[in-house]
This record gives structure tokens, sequence and C-alpha cells, in this order.
């Protein structure tokens, strides 16, 4: 899709939403109450608002190559604390997917110049299972369980932030983890 597209859609959109609710902005102004906060990749093609359905207001969202929650990351450090301290979400989600190009490049050993910094938290997450994603025979498949066990491990790093853990550990918190099936549309829930 061409830029001046987006401009366009834009204005359809604002008008189909008007149409059905006319101070539907006004009211979206107003403040937000998320119920999750959403950490994945930003690949172009997953799209957490179109997979989930979800409407404005609903989710608050991170994202970044393969989905890292870095525990010196100030970037998804301040959304967790704004997320979890002042929105109070009842949910977080760390959603990976399956192709992700972070991962076939972490996976690769090849030098990525200035992405290298950020590549070695996922070769950090290679090494922790280094047998087990390596003794995976079949590329294919090598790659999707590299790409489940990013996010488990991205789970274990939220749960190193002490407000994360103190509202799991309350029970006013969950942490999901999953994965985007670019082959099928579908969520996988691990
Ligand atoms: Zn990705």
């Amino acid at each position: 899709m061409k830029l001046e597209q987006f401009l366009k859609n834009n204005a359809d959109w604002v008008k189909n939403y008007l149409d059905n609710e006319a101070s539907y902005f006004e009211n979206l102004s107003k403040g937000q109450t998320p119920e999750a906060l959403y950490i994945g990749c930003s690949d172009s093609r997953v799209s957490p608002e179109l997979f989930m359905g979800a409407a404005p207001g609903d989710i608050f969202v991170h994202r970044n190559i393969a989905n890292v929650i870095g525990t010196d990351d100030t970037s998804v450090q301040s959304v967790i604390e704004y997320a979890v301290g002042h929105l109070k979400v009842n949910h977080i989600i760390v959603c990976g997917h399956y192709g992700c190009g972070g991962i076939q490049a972490a996976l690769s050993g090849n030098d990525f110049g200035k992405l290298n910094p950020w590549l070695s938290h996922l070769k950090a997450v290679h090494n922790k299972h280094k047998q087990e994603i390596d003794g995976i025979e079949n590329p294919h498949d090598q790659l999707k369980r590299f790409v489940e066990l990013n996010v488990l491990e991205q789970v274990n790093n939220a749960l190193e932030n002490k407000l994360i853990k103190t509202a799991v550990d309350q029970k006013e918190l969950k942490i999901h983890p999953w994965v985007f099936d670019l082959t099928s549309g579908k969520i996988v829930v691990l």
C-alpha cells in the first residue's frame, strides 16, 4: 500500500467511527483503561489490534525486534512501569511470531553491524537453550522452537521487574506467552 492511501484511509476511518457514534473521539480522548499490555515484535505482518480484534483503548502496546524485554532497556521498562503501575492493566501478553527475522538473524551467527547489540539479547536465549535448539535437525522446526523459547525467556525477564512480580504474586496481573502463526493467522498459547 502506498503512503497517500494511509491518509485517505484515515479520513474514511474517522467518518466510519463518527457515523456510528458522533462523540466517539471526544470520549476516546478522555482517558484510557486498557485491559492488557501487549509486548510484541515490530514485524509489519504482526498487527496485534487487527489479529486480536482490539479497539482503540483496549491494549497498551510496546513493540521491538523479536519482542525482547530487556531488564536494562529503559524503553520497555518505562512502558511496563506506566502500564502496570499507573494504568493497572490486568494482563501482559508477550507475543512472538513464527518466521521472526530477528530470531533468524540471531540463529544465523552472521554479522549484522549495528543490530548486533540488540541481537545479543536473542543470542543469550540461544546460549541458554543451545542443546535443545541445536539438537533440532529440521531448520524450520529449529526456528519455531527458538521463537517459543524466546517468548518464555522474555516472560522470565518480565518477572524480574519488581512491579510485575508483586502484581503477579498478588494475583492482580497475569502474564500470557503467545506466538502468532503467520501461516494460519492464529494465536498459539504456549
Ligand atoms: Zn519478528
